[in-house]
């Protein structure tokens, strides 16, 4: 079996590792070349000159950053793929733009798979994502053993845009997880309590969770190397918004955390961690 891999950032290097560590992996790309000619060389696969290299993958997961990223990229391999390939998208975009991606690819016989991913760089450097699929359970089938090399979990949610429908809710959750962590942490800071004896009493009890756990210590010492960008979960919280609108839910949490990533956004924080929001919570 033959996989390419597109889109090798903070989550899509150490995917794309796994992948080479299995054997698995024939051909990298990235919108900066730099850094698919470093991985190739260090993985001992191919950097792509051109999309033409991927035309002997059985497989191509991308894992780039926004919905016009996944469709330029399907629009180009859907010119060079054989028939009966694969594409396997894990970057978190809207249900639309995989159903988009998929109607691009059936029309030359290539299967598609949305399969968005949770769990941080921490579950992709650990082979431990939990993966959401949507799409035909045959393609699923196909790529499975491709997902199994970074996967704890692999679920088929449904049809296609199913697993982007799944990763949604998951980011209702991951912002408000976020809020109420950086609100506590920033309360505990002015209390004056003593962090290295607040995380693991919080940790031990019911407001145990894994942002706390992961993000917890860096944040109460400025660090916010990503991990996940605020601008990142920007992105997600509008595909979500409009998600929610149409589903006529009461949607506070995402209201705040829009407007709280927004202004960070704003103030030059796109590329730090979500911790960073514990910024606004200081007042
Ligand atoms: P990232 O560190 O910003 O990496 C994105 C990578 O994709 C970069 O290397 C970027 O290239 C490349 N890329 C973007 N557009 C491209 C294009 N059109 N063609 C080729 N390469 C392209 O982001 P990430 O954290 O790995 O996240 C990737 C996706 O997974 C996002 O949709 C994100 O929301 C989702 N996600 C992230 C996490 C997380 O914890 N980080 C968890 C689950 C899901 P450059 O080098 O030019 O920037």
């Amino acid at each position: 079996m033959k996989t390419g891999f597109i889109g090798l950032g903070a989550m899509g290097a150490p995917m794309a590792g796994h992948l080479a560590a299995r054997g698995l992996l024939a051909v990298v790309d990235n919108r900066t070349r730099s850094k698919a000619d470093a991985l190739a060389a260090q993985l001992g696969v191919q950097a792509a000159a051109s999309h033409a290299d991927f035309a002997v993958c059985d497989v191509v997961a991308l894992c780039v950053s926004m919905d016009a990223d996944v469709l330029q990229q399907v629009e180009a391999l859907a010119a060079v793929l054989a028939p009966g390939a694969v594409v396997v998208d894990h970057s978190t975009v809207s249900a639309d733009t995989a159903r988009k991606a998929q109607a691009l690819l059936a029309a030359r016989g290539i299967g598609f798979i949305d399969a968005p991913v949770s769990g941080g760089v921490e579950g992709a450097r650990n082979g431990k994502l939990s993966v959401m699929a949507g799409g035909d359970a045959a393609t699923l089938e196909k790529a499975r053993p491709v997902l199994e090399a970074y996967a704890a979990r692999i679920t088929h949610m449904g049809g296609t845009g199913a697993g982007q429908a799944t990763k949604a809710v998951n980011q209702v959750l991951v912002a408000g997880i976020n809020e109420a962590v950086c609100e506590g942490l920033a309360l505990g800071e002015k209390l004056g309590l003593d962090p290295d004896k607040l995380l693991p009493t919080l940790m031990a009890g019911a407001a145990g969770n894994w942002f706390l756990d992961k993000r917890g210590a860096t944040m109460l010492a400025n660090q916010f190397t990503p991990g996940f960008k605020c601008g990142h979960l920007l992105k997600d919280l509008r595909i979500v918004q409009g998600m929610a609108r149409d589903a006529g839910i009461r949607a506070t949490v995402i209201e705040q955390a829009l407007a709280d990533y927004a202004e960070l956004v704003q103030r030059g924080e796109a590329d730090a961690d979500t911790s960073a929001l514990i910024l606004l919570k200081r007042g």
